[in-house]
C-alpha cells in the first residue's frame, strides 16, 4: 500500500499560505501591493487589534470582472504574468498569484470590486480556503479587500503572532514604506475606525518619508541624485554631523519595493566612512531604480531579499552617490565657514592666522613619520604569521624561497603594495586584499570546527535592542556563537554579552565591530542564515584588516603578497578587486611604443 498521499487543495494551500502569510502585516502588504498594481490612486487601509481580527483595503484601482473575482483567489492565478520572458523583467509589485489564493485559506476572505467602466459590482466570500459564492454588490470603482479572523482555525500558526500592539506596530512600518515609496498616491490609515495617517498624494518626497524616518531626522537629510547608465538613485541621507543615532534608520527600495541587501548596506557603510563617528548610525532613504531584468527578485516570496545580476555596479551606484551628497554637505559647510572667516578679516581679526595653522597641522606635512602609524597597526594576521614563521624553522624556509618570485617595489600613499614578478606589474590593495584573507581563514575555521574561537570577557557587556529583535532570539544566539559571541538574553530589551571573538579582543575597534554584527543578527533574522553568516564575517575582517593608509615594513608587504598570491585571492567579502595587473603590452601602448 503507498504511504504517499496527494494532499487536498485546501491543505496544500494552508501550508502555502506560511510562504506568503506570516503575520497581519504581511497581507497589509500583499493588499497594498495589489490596489498599486491596479493603478490605485487612493488607497485606505483600516485595521483591527493590529490586523488580527480585521484588515480591510480600499482602491479605487481598476477593479475586476465577475469572472476575474472567481479566479483570483485560485492558486498561481495572475494577471501579470503570461510567458517566461515575463518572469524575466517583473515590473508589477505582485507576479506569483499566490496571495490571495493563501489569504483566503487562512481567513474570513471577502473581495467587492467594480470595474471603472462598468456599473454592475460583484463579491465574493471565500471562509478558510472554501468558496461561499459571489453575488451581486453596491460599491464603488475599485475594489475592497477585508480579511478576518487571521488564523482562527490554524492555531500553530496563531500562536507566533504578537500582542495586537506589537502587530500594528509592524503593520504602520509596512504603510509608511509604501507612502515613501508612491508618494503620488493618497494613504489613509486606520485603526480600530479612528483614523491614524492621511498623506496626501504628489507631496514632496521629503514629507512622504518623514513617518519612516522621524521628524527629527527630516531638517537633517541631504538629498542625493547620481544616475549611471541606465541606473540611478535618489533619495536622502541624513548629514552625520547633525544627527546622533543608536541604531540605523536606513531604508532601501528598488525599483520602488522595499528591499535588504548586504551589498547596499555596504556601500552606504563605506560611502560614510570618515564621516560617520563612532557610535553613531547611518540614516536615509535611498530609490534605486534599475532595469528589472538585472535583478533577481524571485529569490524569497516576500521579496525582501534581492540577488543582483551585476553588485559591483551596484555598490559604486550606491557609494558614490551617497559620498557626493555628503562631500556636498560638507562642502556647504565649509563655504559657510569661510565665508564668516572673510567677514572677520575684513573686521581686522585674526582669520589669516587660524587658516595658516590648521594647514601646518595636516597629515601631508609630515609624509615620512612612521613612528606615528607604525603604532596604529596592529594586524593580528601578520603579526600571528610573523610569529608562526619563527617557530615552523625549516618547512617555512621553503615558503619564503618561493616567495622570491615576487619582487615588491614598494607601497603608494601607504595603502597599495606595487610589486612585480614575471615582467607584469600588479598593485594590490592592502586592506581590501587582508580582509578577503581573513574571511577565508574565518570561514575555514567555522567549518573546521564549528565557530571562531572565543574569549571570555570579564565584565559581561549589556547591550541595548530592540523588543522586537528578542523574539529570534535562540536562532540569533546560534548565528553569533558561530561567530565566536556568546549572548543570552537580559530583561526583556537587553541582551549580555558575555564572550567574543579572539581575534577581536585587541581590536581598537572591538566595541563597534560588536555591536554592529550583533544588529546585523538581529535585524535581519529571517533572512538567509548562510548569507548572514557571510556578512557578519565580513564586517569581522574588516575590522581586523590593515587600513588604508597605515605604513607597511617590506616583510609585512611580502606577507601579504605571498598570502594572496598563493590563495588566488582576487575580490574582498563585497566583491570588489582586490589586485589590478598591468602587462607589459599595455604600458607600452600607454607610452605608444605600440
Ligand atoms: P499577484 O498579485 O501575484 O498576481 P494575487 O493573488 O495577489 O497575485 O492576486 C491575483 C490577481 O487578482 C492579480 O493578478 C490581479 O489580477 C487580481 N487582483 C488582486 N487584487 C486586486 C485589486 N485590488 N484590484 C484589481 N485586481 C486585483
Ligand atoms: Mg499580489
Amino acid at each position: 500500500m503507498t504511504k504517499i498521499k496527494r494532499l487536498p487543495p485546501h491543505i496544500a494551500n494552508q501550508i502555502a499560505a506560511g510562504e506568503v502569510v506570516e503575520r497581519p502585516a504581511s497581507v497589509v502588504k500583499e493588499l497594498v501591493e495589489n490596489a498599486l498594481d491596479a493603478d490605485a490612486t487612493s488607497i485606505e487601509i483600516s485595521l483591527s487589534k493590529g490586523g488580527k481580527a480585521l484588515i480591510e483595503v480600499k482602491d479605487n484601482g481598476s477593479g475586476m470582472s465577475r469572472e476575474d473575482l472567481e479566479l483570483c483567489i485560485e492558486p498561481h492565478a495572475t494577471s501579470k504574468v503570461d510567458s517566461e520572458e515575463d518572469l524575466m523583467a517583473i515590473t508589477t509589485l505582485g507576479f506569483r498569484g499566490e496571495a490571495l489564493a493563501s489569504i483566503g485559506a487562512v481567513s474570513r476572505l471577502s473581495l467587492s470590486s467594480r470595474q471603472r467602466e462598468c456599473e454592475e459590482a460583484w463579491r465574493l466570500q471565500v471562509n478558510f480556503g472554501k468558496v461561499e459564492g459571489i453575488r451581486p454588490e453596491a460599491c464603488p470603482p475599485g475594489t475592497i479587500v477585508r480579511v478576518q479572523d487571521l488564523f482562527l482555525k490554524t492555531p500553530a500558526r496563531a500562536k507566533f503572532l504578537k500582542s495586537s500592539q506589537t502587530e500594528y506596530a509592524r503593520c504602520l512600518k509596512v504603510v509608511h514604506l509604501f507612502c515613501a515609496a508612491f508618494p503620488e498616491v493618497d494613504f489613509r490609515l486606520k485603526r480600530e475606525g479612528k483614523h491614524v495617517l492621511y498623506l496626501k498624494g504628489n507631496a514632496p518626497l521629503k514629507e512622504r518619508v518623514e513617518p519612516l524616518l522621524g521628524r527629527q531626522i527630516i531638517p537633517h537629510l541631504k538629498e542625493m541624485e547620481h544616475v549611471s547608465g541606465p541606473m540611478s538613485l535618489r533619495g536622502y541621507v541624513a548629514d552625520p554631523s547633525k544627527v546622533r543615532l543608536s541604531s540605523r534608520h536606513l531604508y532601501f527600495f528598488l525599483n520602488r519595493r522595499p528591499v535588504s541587501s548586504a551589498v547596499l548596506w555596504r556601500a552606504v557603510k563605506d560611502a560614510m566612512a570618515g564621516f560617520l563617528v563612532k557610535g553613531n548610525h547611518p540614516a536615509g532613504v535611498l530609490f534605486l531604480e534599475i532595469p528589472p531584468e538585472t535583478v533577481d527578485v524571485n529569490v524569497h516570496p516576500t521579496k525582501l531579499e534581492v540577488r543582483f545580476e551585476n553588485p559591483s555596479h551596484i555598490y559604486r551606484l550606491v557609494f558614490h552617490g551617497v559620498r557626493k551628497a555628503l562631500e556636498k554637505a560638507e562642502a556647504d559647510v565649509l563655504h559657510g565657514s569661510l565665508k564668516q572667516d572673510r567677514v572677520l578679516a575684513e573686521q581686522g581679526a585674526k582669520a589669516e592666522s587660524l587658516a595658516g595653522d590648521s594647514q601646518v597641522g595636516s597629515s601631508d606635512s609630515l609624509p615620512f613619520d612612521f613612528t606615528q602609524t607604525r603604532r596604529q597597526i596592529e594586524p593580528p594576521l601578520l603579526v600571528r604569521e610573523f610569529q608562526e614563521e619563527g617557530a615552523y624553522g625549516a618547512s617555512n624556509q621553503i615558503e619564503e624561497d618561493e616567495s622570491k618570485e615576487w619582487n615588491i617595489i614598494g607601497q603608494f600613499t601607504k595603502s597599495y603594495i606595487i610589486f612585480e614578478r614575471d615582467r607584469r606589474l600588479f598593485i594590490l590593495d592592502q586592506h581590501a586584499a587582508h580582509e578577503a584573507l581573513l574571511f577565508q581563514e574565518f570561514i575555514s575555521e567555522i567549518k573546521d570546527s564549528g565557530g571562531l574561537s572565543k574569549q571570555n570577557l570579564l565584565i559581561p557587556e549589556v547591550f541595548d535592542c530592540n523588543a522586537e529583535w528578542m523574539e529570534n532570539l535562540t536562532e540569533v544566539c546560534k548565528l553569533l556563537e558561530k561567530i565566536g559571541i556568546e549572548a543570552e538574553r537580559f530583561g526583556e530589551t537587553q541582551l549580555v554579552l558575555r564572550a567574543i571573538p579572539t581575534y577581536l579582543f585587541k581590536s581598537s575597534e572591538k566595541s563597534k565591530a560588536i555591536q554592529e554584527i550583533v544588529e546585523l543578527v538581529m535585524q535581519n533574522p529571517a533572512s538567509d542564515t548562510g548569507e548572514l553568516l557571510r556578512s557578519c564575517l565580513s564586517r569581522l575582517s574588516c575590522a581586523l584588516a590593515i587600513k588604508a593608509g597605515q605604513g607597511l615594513t617590506l616583510s609585512e608587504m611580502e606577507t601579504l603578497v605571498d598570502k594572496c598570491m598563493r590563495q588566488g585571492i582576487t575580490n574582498c567579502p563585497h566583491g570588489r578587486p582586490v589586485l589590478v595587473e598591468i602587462g607589459p603590452d599595455e604600458l607600452q601602448k600607454r607610452f605608444f611604443r605600440k
